[in-house]
């Protein structure tokens, strides 16, 4: 990283797919950071125009190189694999002195897209993702408190201008996220663990239980326990396609080790070894009494 570490003053930001994480960046980008001039881009007129409707950007278009050609600030918010495109776009119009950020969820794949397509733009990349969510999708589901004290991970490289990084860091600071700073591979292995694999037990629970025969009223049956655990499986489907594709290494890793733990539990009930199990599940529920109890305590 280069030295001198000022954030750059932000006059004219853009938001990139104005989704969820895009409209609620850009709703604290407005009220926190003191951005006065909010420009989306995104394919779709309904979403952009609820947008504008909502407060959320000043004016919309679907033409990337139009709406950075002044930009000071770039936060690419779209699905992953949309993320190529967009920033081969960015590189062809954006000023030589813009920020640019995104948020997606996986950080491996983006950089080293970052690194192949912006050109003389990448040291003012700064990779960045926010451990917070919802199920929801599109602007009409953004919201100003959403990063509030959740994690923010920035993996920023050797070649990140430091004035990029600062300016980055300050406005994810403004939002009331905590930053933190890794490497790639290790946001990708963690997240896989935490988030990835999270999402796709969840997807494929409920998906296996909707085969079933009489599945309808075993849905009506379902209790709340089922419903909180499949919470996740409302997603957006594209989004964790594209999650999949792109940290398939690390989520691999962590499946196939989770399926070697989920078989010997197979084993210590067709076993029928209730020690074994009894303690399984209280290991279990002391580490995620531990975890909560900390998480509430900082
Ligand atoms: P979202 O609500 O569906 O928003 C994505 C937006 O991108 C949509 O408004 C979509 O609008 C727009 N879009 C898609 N392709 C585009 C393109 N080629 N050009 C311009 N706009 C495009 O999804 P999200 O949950 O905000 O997720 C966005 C990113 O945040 C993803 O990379 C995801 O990995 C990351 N993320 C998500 C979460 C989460 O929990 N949801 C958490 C952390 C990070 P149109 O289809 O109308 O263009």
């Amino acid at each position: 990283m280069t030295q001198s570490a000022s954030p750059a003053t932000i006059n004219h930001a853009v938001i990139i797919g104005v989704g969820l994480i895009g409209g609620s960046i850009a709703r604290c980008l407005r009220s926190r950071s003191g951005v006065t001039r909010i420009t989306g881009v995104g394919r779709s007129v309904a979403n952009l125009d609820e947008a504008v409707n909502l407060g959320i950007i000043d004016s919309y278009t679907n033409d990337v190189p139009t709406a950075v050609a002044d930009a000071d600030l770039i936060v690419v918010a779209t699905p992953v694999l949309q993320m190529r495109p967009v920033m081969e776009a960015i590189a062809s119009s954006a000023p030589a002195s813009v920020v640019i950020t995104d948020v997606g969820s996986v950080k491996a794949e983006i950089v080293k897209v970052a690194d192949e397509t912006l050109g003389a733009l990448k040291s003012r990349f700064v990779a960045a993702h926010p451990i917070a969510g919802t199920e929801h999708s599109g602007a009409g589901a953004s919201f100003e408190a959403l990063f509030e004290n959740r994690a923010l991970i920035l993996t920023p490289t050797d070649g990140t201008d430091a004035d990029a990084l600062a300016t980055v860091d300050r406005v994810w600071r403004d939002t009331g996220a905590d930053v933190v700073s890794m490497d790639v591979e290790s946001h990708d292995r963690i997240l896989a663990a935490t988030s990835h694999m999270p999402h796709i037990l969840a997807y494929t629970m409920v998906e296996h239980m909707a085969r079933q025969p009489g599945s309808e009223r075993h849905f009506e049956l379902a209790a709340g326990g089922f419903y909180d655990f499949t919470r996740i499986a409302s997603s957006d489907p594209m989004m964790w396609r594209d999650v999949c594709l792109t940290n398939k290494t690390a989520m691999l890793a962590s499946l196939n080790a989770f399926v070697y733990d989920l078989n010997s539990v197979i084993d210590s009930i067709s076993r029928e070894d209730g020690d074994a199990l009894y303690d399984l599940f209280t290991r279990a529920k002391v580490a995620r009494d531990r975890a909560l109890y900390r998480r509430r305590k900082d």
